[in-house]
């Protein structure tokens, strides 16, 4: 499988925000998505970004807000579909997307890719599927995002069949073969929202990607075992198991240095992996 980390636009907060002893400066936090391209499933993505229906949806109030406290950046080459005709894809080439968690700044491209599967667990969505409109935008979800055949399109991953995890995984004991051939490895990160997953995947070149989405926002947290500001903690959908999520993954950081762990709005990460990634 090949693997590139790209990012369809990003929004700006202050770093003293996304984690507890960060500087009172204004940060970028890429919105990043992942182009994996598998021998058998062919082009597959990994989150979608931003796109330009972040600013249709949120024109009024009080999604207005929304703009207001990220405020969001994009450019016509940073859109999932010119960046995917770089690698000579068309956006109907997409199979499956995997879908971490149903944020706005993750979904912007679900309606542009017209063949693909919705991989994503149950209960990331099903919260959302009956939400009154007015709240919205207390779970950062932005309904005008999501494609209207989206459930016949969806294949939601079976949580009744969990696989054991290798030691290659520990502390993390339980997972889902989201392709039937052990190529990508789903599992649970709960905290931050309903049913957020994460993915491992490995490249051609035998390393292993761990992409964590918003488990934390900047590589250090899991690196320092530090949680972002308390004021973050209304975000969550669960500030305690947010916690022990991060101390998972801290552990997981520590006992396995060669895993390549990819938060998805760490600017560091990204953008160090975006050089080194080539096409
Ligand atoms: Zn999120």
């Amino acid at each position: 499988m090949k693997i590139n980390i790209l990012h369809a636009g990003y929004c700006t907060s202050p770093e003293h925000l996304a984690i507890e002893d960060g500087r009172w400066k204004t940060i970028h936090f890429p919105a990043m998505f992942a182009l994996l391209r598998h021998p058998k499933f062919g082009a597959m993505l990994f989150d979608t970004g931003y796109s330009y229906r972040f600013f249709d949806e949120t024109k009024k109030f009080p999604k207005r807000l929304y703009r207001w406290m990220t405020p969001v950046h994009l450019k016509e080459e940073d859109l999932v579909v010119n960046q995917l005709a770089a690698f000579n894809l068309r956006p109907q080439d997409v199979s499956h997307v995997f879908i971490s968690h149903f944020h706005a700044d993750h979904t912007g491209s679900l309606c542009d890719l017209p063949k693909s599967r919705y991989v994503y667990l149950p209960h990331a969505y099903s919260h959302l599927r009956n939400l009154p409109p007015e709240e919205d935008m207390k779970h950062a979800f932005l309904r005008g995002q999501i494609p209207t055949d989206f459930d016949t399109r969806s294949q939601e991953v079976d949580m009744t069949k969990p696989v054991l995890l290798s030691e290659e995984y520990t502390p993390f004991k339980t997972g889902y073969d989201l392709l039937g051939d052990g190529s990508i490895i789903g599992v649970e990160l709960p905290g931050h929202a309903h049913g957020q997953m994460g993915i491992f995947a490995r490249d051609d070149d035998d390393k292993l990607f761990f992409f964590v989405a918003d488990a934390v926002w900047l590589k250090r947290s899991i690196v320092e075992n530090r949680p972002p500001h308390k004021m973050a903690n209304m975000l969550f959908s669960d500030p305690a198991v947010y916690r022990e999520t991060l101390g998972q993954l801290h552990t997981y950081y520590k006992t396995h240095p060669n895993t390549i762990v990819v938060p998805s709005h760490c600017e560091e990460t990204i953008s160090q992996l975006n050089h080194s990634g080539g096409k």
